[in-house]
């Protein structure tokens, strides 16, 4: 097959022309440097571009990798009154993964005497691996529907949280559009006993101190200041969303010829939003979305705990943001405003200054953006600029380079976790070979990613954040 070719727009900025079925040309914000060996993914833009309903481009942030279908770290935005499609690849298996931040009330330093009884506290009240195994024994199945349409709302309803949390989470804290009858059995047997975990490898609940400032005006907006001790959550919806997603990918592959719909990759199957298979996958998307919410906030609780019984330090929520997700938004195209379903897979919402669904607190600002790095290096805190690009997207994390197969092979678990801890990093890993999966070298330069994303004009850096403890999955 041939190699798909990049025409560099300016810096930052790669086109890839339309050719054979692409309805639309690709958008790359990358530099040539982290598109190193990314010819598989930007064939995956390619693809995408040529799903019905597509408008303007098929989009891939500077942190692309190869994903199930569509590239993780792509963007997709379908016209839903014009015939568009939304596509479970476009998604991913962990609906509504995404990051939470949460601000000490005390400054780095001050706590630094008792971070290695906090880290030991998180690990024993931080459920996580591959298993069941949650915060919460659930009721029975009444509960779990009351989660899939309340997320993390009806955590804090439940007293797991305070109401601050729920304007500082995307939505509310929950999507109203839950469709709880969509999700299959299967996945509700899966949700069932993994309320409030963490997962597996990626997933981790991290201590940081916040290491440099750069934009003090969004810091101080946001409740972060240099030196101030932060928790960072990242996880998604667990064998619940990962369920949703197989079962719904299988009904659309089956549905598509009916619709008339042809895709390069049966990856990519889809079917027009305002479909049947379309609503459902939505519906059943959404309650996984409020299931990861949920989750997010009940582990918050268990590290808000922890904290408070060690060292009497409160947590207080920053944002709570989703990096795989579709939603349905109106954006103007061309002059006109289009109701569009917009894929965001491995990829964050960056909405700018003024957008009216931000809190009011933030609505000067911009909204807050999430960005792990690696347990070994640094996360960043970035914001949504005014004229943002791809629909008000941007990266979501610095990107994998090395699949985990021969990330283990490059490192031991033992040699990583001496390493970590000798930088001043405490490790409470579940198993060493998840440890080593996870390694800083499995992935892409994640301070190269953040800069490159502001170049491109995505957004504005904030803050960058240093580990000193991780919980890992
Ligand atoms: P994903 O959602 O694609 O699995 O992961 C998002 C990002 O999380 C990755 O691209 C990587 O940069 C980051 N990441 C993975 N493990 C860790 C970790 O232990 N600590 C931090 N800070 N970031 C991580
Ligand atoms: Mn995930
Ligand atoms: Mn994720």
């Amino acid at each position: 097959e041939a190699a798909v070719e990049l025409v560099e727009e300016r810096p930052h900025r790669f086109r890839i022309d339309r050719h054979g079925p692409m309805r639309v040309p690709g958008t790359v914000f990358a530099s040539r440097a982290l598109l190193r060996d990314a010819e598989q993914s930007l064939q995956q833009v390619a693809n995408v571009a040529t799903l019905p309903g597509i408008v303007g481009a098929s989009y891939a942030m500077p942190d692309i990798h190869w994903g199930y279908g569509f590239p993780i770290g792509g963007v997709a935005a379908t016209d839903v009154d014009a015939g568009g499609v939304v596509s479970p690849g476009g998604v991913g298996f962990d609906i509504s993964c995404g990051v939470r931040l949460l601000a000490a009330d005390t400054d780095g330093r001050e706590l630094e005497p008792a971070l290695p009884t906090i880290m030991d506290g998180l690990d024993r009240s931080i459920p996580r691996g591959a298993g069941p195994g949650g915060v919460w024994r659930l009721t029975g199945p009444g509960q779990l529907e009351r989660i899939l349409r309340g997320g993390s709302r009806y955590a804090v309803e439940e007293g797991y949280g305070e109401e601050r949390d729920l304007t500082r989470c995307e939505d509310g804290g929950a999507v109203a559009d839950a469709d709880v009858g969509e999700v299959g059995g299967r996945a509700r047997e899966r949700g069932l006993g993994q309320v409030g975990s963490l997962g597996s490898a990626n997933h981790f609940l991290e201590v940081q101190r916040v290491d440099e400032v750069y934009d003090e005006t969004a810091a101080a907006a946001f409740g972060i200041a240099v030196d101030q001790l932060c928790v960072m959550i990242h996880c998604g919806s667990r064998g619940l969303g990962h369920q949703i997603c197989t079962d719904h990918v299988r009904a659309m592959d089956g549905a598509m010829s009916r619709y008339g719909t042809a895709v390069p990759d049966r990856q990519l199957a889809c079917t027009p939003v305002d479909s049947p298979e379309g609503r459902a996958y939505l519906g059943a998307m959404a309650a996984a979305a409020n299931y990861g919410r949920a989750n997010r906030q009940l582990l918050s609780d268990a590290a808000r705990r922890v904290f408070g019984r060690v060292a009497g330090t409160r947590l207080s929520l920053v944002y709570d943001v989703s990096h795989n997700l579709a939603k349905i938004e109106t954006h103007t195209v061309a002059g006109a405003r289009r109701r569009l379903c917009v894929h965001r897979k491995g990829a964050t919402r960056a909405f700018p200054p003024g957008h009216p669904d931000l809190p009011q607190d933030l609505r000067d600002v911009g909204q807050p953006v999430l960005i792990p790095g690696t347990m070994g290096t640094a996360s960043y805190v970035l914001v949504g600029v005014p004229g943002g690009d791809a629909f008000s997207s941007t990266c979501h994390g610095a990107g994998r380079v090395l699949s985990r197969h021969r990330a283990a092979r490059a490192v031991s678990g033992q040699e990583l976790r001496a390493r970590l801890e000798a930088a001043g990093i405490a490790v409470r890993p579940r198993s060493l070979r998840a440890l080593s999966e996870e390694a800083p070298e499995a992935y892409k330069d994640v301070s190269e990613v953040v800069a490159v994303s502001e170049a491109a004009g995505l957004c504005r850096v904030v803050a960058r954040l240093v580990p000193l403890g991780v919980v890992k999955g």
